[in-house]
């Protein structure tokens, strides 16, 4: 089968790769669709983030869909034909993190496509997979495309659910990536009384404008328009911080209301602290990584017609055409956002 393989920044390659053995407790799903993720751009232009590093080739993906080709003796609930979403999160289940029920946390977590483990832990991103029933969730009446973003939006939801009762509050959105407009998306459902979301691209804002929020500041061209927020000691009673940079971090601290809350979903380089402003203010800091009950969340919200995504899925390339849809992802222009690519 064919799967896209990262070697080193900037070489990506399709090339074939052992199907995987399965037991009677597996599923084999061919895979439909991937969406690439800012993780696999990370890869794909430095070979990695922070201190993580590739040591050895690695399948990218982990934001996939497909229909189920094969299915072990001992899996009920599922038959072939049909359309799931598969979650990359699997967690072991039994170290003292997944006991006490915060699988984020594992410590032997298998997250496809993480250079986190040597050997590392091989990405989504092939013909065929094999999954464990508990990975899939059906996702009939959705298309394969949409089922992708159940991933996405599932790190969406993970990171609204810190910030508790959004009801009425005051919300800035830093970084209007994917993450960034399905983080909108979500906080304009849960009722939040006023949206503001900055990017530096108009392109990226250009698909928030659609969610319908109160305003979209490109803090490139326009680096004051944040300050009327940082008066009174800041303004905004929740801040979802999904630029992961330094500038995203510094506005998000300094417009953030004492007693406010920052979720910090971006991850990115090491960006300074700003200690004073944040201990002064008395804000609470909420870091937001992945998700694991939010998975089967984020499909019925997309069966159920409350979150939309179809319009937020801008490209869809061919397998073959795997590097042109890295390219694409990384280098947005103003009609691409989410980029996807076809497995069959
Ligand atoms: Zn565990």
């Amino acid at each position: 089968m064919k799967s896209i393989i990262i070697h080193s920044p900037y070489d990506l390659r399709v090339e074939n790769y052992p199907i995987e053995e399965m037991d009677e407790n597996q599923i084999e799903i061919n895979i439909a669709t991937g969406g690439v993720c800012g993780t696999d751009l990370h890869y794909y232009q430095d070979g990695g983030f922070g201190s993580i590093k590739l040591k050895e080739p690695m399948i990218l993906g982990h934001e996939v869909s497909g229909h189920i080709s094969k299915i072990g003796k001992k899996v009920n609930n599922f038959k072939e034909g049909d359309l799931v979403a598969i979650s990359p999160s699997r967690p072991c289940n039994s170290c003292k993190y997944c006991s006490q029920g915060i699988h984020t946390q594992c410590l032997n977590m298998r997250f496809y496509g993480s250079a986190m483990p040597f050997p590392h832990i091989q990405g989504a991103f092939r013909q065929k997979l094999i999954a464990n029933p508990s990975q899939c969730v059906l996702a009939n009446g959705i298309s394969p495309g949409e089922a992708a973003m159940a991933e996405p939006l599932s790190v969406c939801l993970h990171a609204a659910s810190k910030a508790k009762n959004i009801f009425g509050k005051k919300v800035l959105i830093i970084g209007s990536g994917p993450i960034g407009t399905l983080c909108t998306l979500i906080v304009k459902n849960a009722g939040a009384s006023h949206i503001t979301v900055t990017d530096i691209q108009d392109n990226s804002l250009f698909f928030t404008k659609k969610i319908g929020v109160n305003e979209l500041i490109n803090t490139r061209k326009n680096p004051e328009a944040l300050n009327v927020y940082k008066e009174d000691k800041g303004n905004f009673d929740i801040t979802f911080e999904c630029s992961g940079t330094q500038s995203g971090l510094k506005d998000g601290i300094e417009t953030t209301k004492p007693y406010g809350t920052l979720i910090q979903v971006g991850l990115g380089g090491d960006p300074t602290f700003p200690l004073v402003p944040f201990t002064a203010k008395e804000l609470t800091l909420k870091g937001s990584f992945r998700f694991h009950l939010e998975f089967p969340l984020a499909i019925d919200l997309m069966q159920k017609g409350i979150i939309n995504v179809k319009p937020f899925i801008t490209h869809t390339f061919k397998l073959d055409q795997a590097e042109e849809a890295f390219k694409i992802a990384l280098n947005p222009d103003e009609k691409s956002l989410k980029t996807q690519i076809n497995f069959r």
